[in-house]
């Protein structure tokens, strides 16, 4: 297949695809407006979406990047999409990724790998965008878009905004529909929003709202948001929005325009075992940087410990293959996906070749981990364990937050047969934190030469900051930030259903 343009972001666009900045749009403050009443208690202005290509769209295919899919129309609308419609949010096209969202660098499409706009393209050789939503991280950076739909399962929004010095959100899980979002690992997946200012995310967040009035029209259509068992009640969400509801009508946005900053009333925490060795030194002066800005404003900065944080990762890919491997079982030329054209029977060579020929190299190597994990043999030491060190990972933010996680009262896991190294003890008490600041990748973004010479597992680590977050549900923001020149994404994590401060945070911070 063709790549469209040198960056190979979009896999399909309603206009042209084009490379330019957008003009300046005539409203002073174009992101901020009051909404008309009735519409929606909620600011939203965004001049134009991309939409990562594993959530279905009516108009375009949806690929998910592979060539299972490759001609796969989809008969409606994910929530998120009609959401955008619903506020006449013009949809500029789907966007490219790792096949089904397992990457991290957006080189595991069927269409080609995604290149990073923000380097010279004479002067450097061409680097990663991250993955696997690095198609819509560039066509944000590179102005094809106001804003971007992604899915983050253990990173695939924050890490593509961290190579592309963009904004990227995940909020917490179930806060956003999932209903026409294509799985990767159900118990992970979340819409995640890229934009250049958290106003803009803050105003997609506001129009993809799953429980506003608006929605109360589609509760009998194909497009129920509730469709997604997953979705959090309407309390959840007035929860997660409370804190910027009230400094957005009892502060005239104060919060999210730039002026006054005042951290003195936070408590930020500092994870010790982020402050790994293989932390690139750009990466971790952005993060000192961060935390200086910080504590010059007021902000008390602690340390932490999040001891499960080294097992995070190792149980994340035996989770997230996991589920993967039950996913993709559908696509078997029959049931969905196109059929090889050489099997002319049913049964198992129908399958075997259909399923070879369908996925790239990444996805059965997903889907035969998965498999094997989750085998009779080996469920037991695979994938009941990485389940119980995703509740110790649970655990350990529960534990620093100063705000209690809405969903689970203090905990009482029965984990004795976890090894006495994984057992955590409070090594500094209970800390008490607002939000936990750290860096999103311990690397610049690499070069997609270097990145081809990476094994999968090397590929694998550059997720170890992304993951723990995901594995909680927990929200979190990557925003660039400068620390000796070079631009690194910088990470604030919040508690469950405490969005609206992570963006607030994200939009003093900047
Ligand atoms: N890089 C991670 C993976 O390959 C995360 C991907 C994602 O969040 N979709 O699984």
């Amino acid at each position: 297949p063709k790549a469209k343009t040198s960056l190979n972001a979009f896999i399909s666009t309603e206009e042209p695809v084009r490379v330019a900045i957008p003009p300046p749009h005539p409203n002073p403050n174009p992101a901020i407006v009051p909404v008309p009443p009735g519409l929606s208690e909620w600011v939203s202005v965004v001049s134009s979406m991309a939409v990562k290509d594993n959530i279905v769209t009516s108009k375009h295919r949806t690929t998910c990047g592979s060539r299972f899919l490759e001609n796969h129309l989809s008969p409606f609308e994910a929530h998120v999409v009609e959401q955008a419609r619903r506020f006449s949010v013009p949809i500029s096209g789907k966007t490219n990724l790792d096949e089904f969202g397992m990457g991290s660098h957006s080189t595991n499409s069927y269409f080609g790998s995604v290149t990073n706009i923000n380097l010279n393209p004479h002067r450097a050789p061409a680097r990663s965008a991250g993955g696997s939503s690095g198609g819509s991280a560039v066509a944000v950076a590179s102005g094809q878009c106001t804003v971007a739909l992604g899915t983050d399962t253990g990173g695939s929004v924050r890490l593509p905004a961290a190579y592309t010095k963009t904004i990227g959100f995940k909020p917490s899980y179930g806060l956003l529909s999932r209903w026409g979002v294509i799985p990767y690992a159900n118990s992970l997946d979340t819409v995640g929003i890229l934009a250049s200012k958290p106003s803009q995310i803050l105003n997609t967040l506001s129009i993809l709202r799953p429980h506003g009035k608006h929605n109360l029209v589609s509760s009998s259509a194909k497009t129920n948001p509730t469709r997604d068992p997953t979705l959090l009640s309407k309390q959840f969400w007035d929860r997660a929005m409370r804190q910027l509801r009230d400094q957005l009508f009892s502060q005239q946005y104060a919060a999210l325009l730039p002026g006054e900053i005042n951290f003195s009333k936070l408590r930020i925490g500092v994870p010790m075992e982020y402050n790994i060795a293989e932390l690139e030194p750009a990466v971790r002066s952005a993060w000192q940087r961060a935390l200086e800005v910080l504590q010059n404003n007021g902000a008390t900065v602690v340390p932490i410990s999040l001891p499960s944080t080294k097992h995070a990762l190792s149980a994340y890919y035996i989770i997230a293959p996991a589920e993967a491997a039950s996913n993709l079982s559908k696509y078997d030329g029959v049931r969905y996906g196109s059929r090889s054209s050489s099997a002319d029977g049913a049964g198992d060579v129908l399958y075997s070749m259909t399923r070879g020929e369908g996925f790239g190299e990444e996805v059965k190597r997903r889907i035969l981990l998965g498999s094997y994990t989750l085998s009779s043999e080996a469920i037991d030491n695979y994938f009941i364990k990485a389940q119980k060190i995703r509740r110790l990972v649970q655990r350990d933010f529960d534990r620093v937050f100063g705000v209690q996680n809405p969903l689970r009262p203090p905990q009482q896991f029965d984990l004795s047969d976890i090894d006495d190294s994984v057992q955590l003890r409070d090594k500094l008490g209970p800390a008490e934190v607002d939000f936990i600041v750290c860096p999103t990748a311990p690397t610049l973004p690499p070069s997609l030469s270097d990145v081809l010479q990476q094994t999968p597992v090397d590929t694998y680590m550059n997720d170890v900051f992304t993951v723990p977050a995901s594995l909680a549900g927990l929200p979190s923001i990557s925003i660039p930030i400068t620390g000796n020149k070079q631009v690194a994404g910088i990470q604030i994590i919040g508690q469950y259903s405490d969005d609206a401060r992570v963006i607030t945070m994200a939009s003093r911070l900047m």
